[in-house]
């Protein structure tokens, strides 16, 4: 079989998975769901409780929130192409951009998810970049951002993808110091450092409004992050919830939550 021929077979035989996977869900983790979300999954390293408050009061919009998606739309800007056009692409041996949905089952939960932006080579992810942006230190790498990014490396390795050269960034931005010209050029500055080796540089560049958190490609600690939150989807325990009282001062559900530690004055 030729390589063209092989690489088809992978190609055709992903995208069935994928439909099969997605056909299967009985409803019968907590909240009557068929799929966790890889980010929800994260959000419970923040805290649990936040997952039941969503389920009963819906989830709250927030200011930094929505300025954090339109600033991911601005800066990670993407179009759909098919599937065959986005195996010929990512298939080059010159590195190519684009993302797919991943998905994948660990233990007994259906996960799900899409990453900011994946820099391909030859049918094979080099680099999967999550992008944060925050109000905050971007120095500082919490919890539920690294299992978020850790898990999604995972997943694509149970898709079937060749992950021997994976490497994993999780890119702390501070976005309101960009300029016009930082939000367009972003993804293309970010992947063009990342595959030259010189993080240092692009750090330098954007002074302290930027930090590029390197985690490396785990499939055991992404799995035992998973495994750690899987008894509340499967029913075998309640939510936790936070043991912190700034947690639940910044968190969207302190005025309606029953374990909340903080009410507003
Ligand atoms: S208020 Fe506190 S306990 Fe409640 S969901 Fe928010 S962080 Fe968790």
């Amino acid at each position: 079989m030729t390589n063209a021929a092989r690489a088809d077979e992978f190609w055709d035989a992903l995208w069935r998975r994928e439909r099969e996977f997605m056909e299967s869900g009985e409803k019968e983790l907590r909240h009557g769901t068929s799929f966790v979300a890889v980010s929800t999954i994260a959000g419970q390293f923040y805290c649990e409780y936040k997952v039941e408050n969503e389920f009963a009061f819906g989830e709250v919009p927030t200011e930094a929130k929505d300025q954090g998606t339109d600033l991911h739309d601005e800066l990670i800007p993407f179009e759909p192409i098919t599937e065959k056009q986005f195996a010929e692409l990512v298939g080059r041996k010159e590195p190519s951009y684009a993302v797919l949905h991943v998905w994948g089952t660990v233990g007994g939960l259906r996960l799900v998810g899409t990453p900011d932006h994946i820099v391909w080579s030859e049918g094979r992810p080099l680099w999967l970049v999550e992008l944060k942006t925050t109000r905050g230190d971007p120095a500082s790498l919490w919890p539920d951002q690294m299992n978020q990014t850790l898990i999604y490396g995972l997943l694509l390795e149970l898709m079937g993808f060749d992950c021997s050269r994976l490497k994993l960034a999780l890119v702390r931005l501070r976005a309101g110091e960009l300029t016009d010209e930082d939000r367009q050029l972003w993804m293309e500055r970010v992947s063009t450092h990342l595959q030259a080796g010189t993080l240092a540089e692009l750090e330098a560049e954007y002074r302290s409004a930027m930090k590029v958190h390197l985690l490396a490609h785990d499939r055991a600690t992404a799995e035992a992050s998973a495994m750690e939150k899987q008894g509340y989807w499967l029913g075998q325990r309640e939510a936790t919830s936070s043991e912190s009282p700034g947690k639940c001062r910044a968190c969207e559900y302190s005025s309606v939550c029953p374990k909340s530690l903080f009410r507003p004055p």
